[in-house]
């Protein structure tokens, strides 16, 4: 995330409907109330943001509009997600690779087929960092044919913008909601088609999670990327998005966004938008917590989380809240402390006072992490 500059933002509490200092300032809905706002695509109060010169990414605004919580703590601590953002890079940046220099080949009268953009391909995610290169291998495995043979059916003219492409073909897209505020995404592959109404824009998956079309036509970023890109290229009126499950070898069908209902896609960007201005810079302890099944389960911050610790007052509903955001925190320390014992040499971690967590019960069919007291009962 770049960012350059601070100027004119509010402070937690002052934006409509929060409430300063509240740990859980959940909007009526479990909807933050800033869509109401939105809804016409107009800002009601566009001059706090005049004289800006601030850019953030589609991730920072993503998880700000997850929960605010979770964009501060990521921003902290951004590496929390460890390896699998770096296989991931890794994998990408081997598809970028290839793609540079299968238009560098193409342009200089070399013609690649499938064949060569595969052996291209395997070259590169096999260069990758050394600590990750196996998993990163394993990530690309099942869908690198199939993307080379998209790569080689693909005229290199075709090739609009791709991520680690240089100049116009750079990957970045950008909007600008309001003067002087940038939003930045970028795409992994932007082709031209036959009509120049129409964009293809393929996204590759390295997890193991398991994209729907339904997952991408909700998705935040790429609402975020169907409005940056539709800013870019003026004439298109239809986006289809191929999201790649990689591991799982195959695209799924394109989603299509359509600029018709871009005021809609806009309205959802500048949301996000102002919850990120409202608590970017205000005291953590008065940045709320969203708690939700859905959103703390896959948390990268859950171990760190203050929702799960705080003062819960009298009503059961924010009871259950602090209950999931606590069940969160403590999947994610079981899995730290999994990797703990790991680098423990397999052996238990063990507290002073002789309570441990660690693997047992080899000699049963299925071996088991558990917490064991000092004291069997
Ligand atoms: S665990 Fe839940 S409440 Fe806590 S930061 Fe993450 S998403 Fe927000």
């Amino acid at each position: 995330m770049r960012r350059m500059g601070r100027a004119n933002r509010r402070g937690p509490g002052k934006g409509r409907g929060a409430v300063a200092g509240a740990w859980l300032d959940v909007p009526a809905r479990g909807v933050p109330d800033v869509l109401e706002e939105t809804k016409g695509g107009q800002m009601t109060e566009p001059d706090l943001f005049a004289e800006t010169t601030v850019t953030v990414d589609r991730s920072a605004l993503e998880s700000a509009a997850n929960c605010p919580m979770q964009m501060r703590l990521k921003r902290e601590s951004p590496n929390v997600a460890g390896n699998a953002a770096a296989i991931g890079q890794e994998a990408h940046d081997a598809i970028s690779r290839t793609i540079s220099d299968y238009i560098e080949a193409t342009d200089g009268g070399e013609i690649w087929r499938a064949g060569e953009v595969h052996e291209r391909l395997v070259q590169h995610v096999q260069n990758s960092r050394p600590d990750v290169q196996p998993e990163a291998c394993e990530a690309l495995k099942a869908a690198a044919y199939a993307i080379a043979r998209t790569i080689a059916a693909t005229d290199p003219d075709n090739i609009l913008k791709f991520d680690g492409g240089d100049g116009d073909r750079s990957g970045m897209v950008a909007w600008e909601p309001f003067e002087g505020f940038t939003v930045a995404t970028e795409l992994d592959l932007c082709r031209a088609t036959e009509s120049k109404q129409v964009l293809d824009i393929d996204d590759w998956k390295s997890g193991w999670g398991h994209w729907t079309t339904s997952d991408v036509a909700r998705s935040f970023q790429f609402t975020t990327q169907a409005v940056c890109a539709f800013h870019v290229f003026h004439e298109v009126q239809e986006i289809n998005v191929r999201v790649w499950n990689l591991r799982h070898g195959y695209p799924l069908q394109p989603v299509q966004f359509y600029r018709r209902r871009l005021e809609q896609y806009q309205a959802r960007v500048r949301a996000a938008v102002d919850v990120w201005t409202r608590y970017d810079s205000c005291d953590l302890a008065d940045v709320p917590c969203w708690p939700t099944v859905e959103k703390c389960r896959i948390c990268d911050c859950a171990a760190r989380c203050p929702a799960a610790s705080h003062d819960f007052g009298a009503d059961p509903r924010d009871w259950l809240r602090g209950l999931i955001a606590a069940n969160a925190k403590a999947e994610a320390l079981t899995e730290a402390l999994k990797g703990a014992v790991a680098a423990n040499g397999g052996r238990p971690i063990v507290t002073p006072d002789g309570d441990c967590f660690g693997k047992y019960g080899a000699e049963k069919p299925r071996e088991t992490w558990k917490v064991k007291p000092a004291v069997e009962p």
